[in-house]
Order: C-alpha cells, then structure tokens, then sequence
C-alpha cells in the first residue's frame, strides 16, 4: 500500500494567520514547517512493482482538499473515511461538490450523522461502520477503533491492512487509549500518530509528541509518524532531529 501525507498540519494550520513564530516564518518562505489541515490518501497499488491503484481512498477531508488535489495532481479518488466530525478533518467535503457525485463514504455512525447533516446538499453513498469489525474498500481492509478525544462522544483511529502490512491512523486522540482499541494497534508496520505539540506543552484532547512516542512503544510501532502538526514546534529541519515529524508530500510504501 501507498501512504501519501497530504495535511500534517493541526486545525490552525502553518503558517498560522498572523503568526510570526520561527514555524511559521519557515512555513511562509516555502519550507517543510508548511503544513494543510489532516488528509491521508491510502492506495491498494503494489507499488513495488508498479501497478497501479485500483483504489484511492481519502482519509479525512480537511478544509485544504482542493488545493491538496490540484496539487498533487490527485484525480482519482474512490472513497473516504473520516476519524470523527471536527471540521479541520471534515471541511473539505464541499469541495467535491460538481466534481464527484454520491461519494462513498465510510465512518462510525455519530460521526457520519453529524457530517452528512452538516454536508446535507452533497450526495453521497453512506456506509455505516461499526467498530473493530474490518471492511474492505478495494484490496484495503480497514478497521476503526474508538479513541478519547474529549469531550466529543466519539473519536475513532484505524487500521489499514494490506497485503500482510499494517498501518495504524490515531485520529486526534490524547494517550488514554482504550484497551481494546490498543490491542489492535499492536504490531504496526507504520503508526501515524496525533502530536500536536512538543513535550513541554499539554493539551488535554491531544497526545503530544512524548505521548504518541509512548504510544509507538506500548504498541511496538516499526515505524512513527507524527501528524496534526502544529506551528509551536521549532521548524520542521530543526525538529525532524528530535521527532519524527511528517510534512505535506510525504510518500510511504508498505
Ligand atoms: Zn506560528
Ligand atoms: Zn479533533
Ligand atoms: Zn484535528
């Protein structure tokens, strides 16, 4: 499977509006501390040998959707799932609107309750997912399980399988994981993970970086990658020496 990081950044995005921190002074001259809101595109291709995808599926449809499309040429696009309902992961589903019809879509009811009224004049086709209990979209097999993202109801993470690999996606979570949801994440090939903020700075919905480190370990995570990114850490060549940040246009093959 191909893992491609389209918005590592966190709600705010970087640069941040009128922020000039060292993040966001790098993020304006063009530098990797430039970071869209949360979408992942999970294709089913074996990339190791040069087929193409037969599906390409979204993971999250933050608000910077069609300039993440345009950008990396993305024309094909089969399905989406989201995490949960907060709109820095949700408010770009509008920009489908003309461009494709009837969507997809994939996530825990209450999330695709509150979506799909808030998206009320897009179509789309609804599949309700419940959790731990995998579903195939093309050759991917996913799996949602619930995380703690206070104080909404219902946060999921999942699991993206693939030909014996395994990536885990934490959705935004803070590192009270429930143990069933954990014991799934077990043994990841790639853990994406929520770090919003560097170690000296909590914040409580959120994991931050020495969090979802904990994590990676507990669940004895091959690889990290850490994700919803925001501006307070120093710039992302300066950072990338003590964590293993993301940046937009990141590419994984698994
Ligand atoms: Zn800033
Ligand atoms: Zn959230
Ligand atoms: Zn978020």
């Amino acid at each position: 499977m191909r893992i491609t990081f389209l918005g590592t950044g966190d709600a705010v995005g970087t640069p941040k509006i009128g922020c000039s921190c060292p993040a966001c002074r790098d993020a304006k001259k063009g530098g990797r501390s430039r970071r869209y809101r949360p979408c992942y595109l999970f294709s089913d291709g074996d990339v190791h040998r040069g087929v193409n995808s037969s599906v390409n599926v979204l993971v999250e449809t933050g608000p910077d959707l069609r300039s993440q499309l345009l950008e990396h040429d993305i024309t094909q696009f089969d399905a989406i799932v989201w995490s949960h309902y907060h709109r820095d992961h949700t408010g770009g589903f509008g920009d489908f609107w003309r461009v494709k019809n009837n969507m997809p879509v994939y996530g825990e009811k209450t999330v695709l309750d509150y979506v799909l009224g808030e998206y009320s004049f897009m179509g789309h086709e609804r599949h309700d997912q419940a959790l731990l209990k995998p579903f195939m979209i093309g050759e991917l097999e996913f799996t949602l399980f619930q995380v703690t993202h206070p104080d909404i109801e219902m946060a999921t993470g999942m699991v993206v399988r693939h030909r014996g690999k395994k990536a885990v996606y934490t959705g935004d979570t803070n590192l009270d994981i429930p143990p069933e949801s954990l014991a799934l994440m077990k043994g990841a090939d790639l853990l994406i993970a929520d770090a919003i903020v560097p170690p000296h700075i909590n914040i409580p919905k959120h994991m931050n970086a020495a969090d979802a480190m904990t994590l990676a370990k507990r669940i004895g995570a091959k690889r990290t990658v850490l994700v919803h990114v925001a501006h307070m850490y120093p710039p992302h060549d300066e950072a990338i020496k003590t964590f293993p940040l993301g940046y937009d246009g990141l590419v994984i093959d698994l």
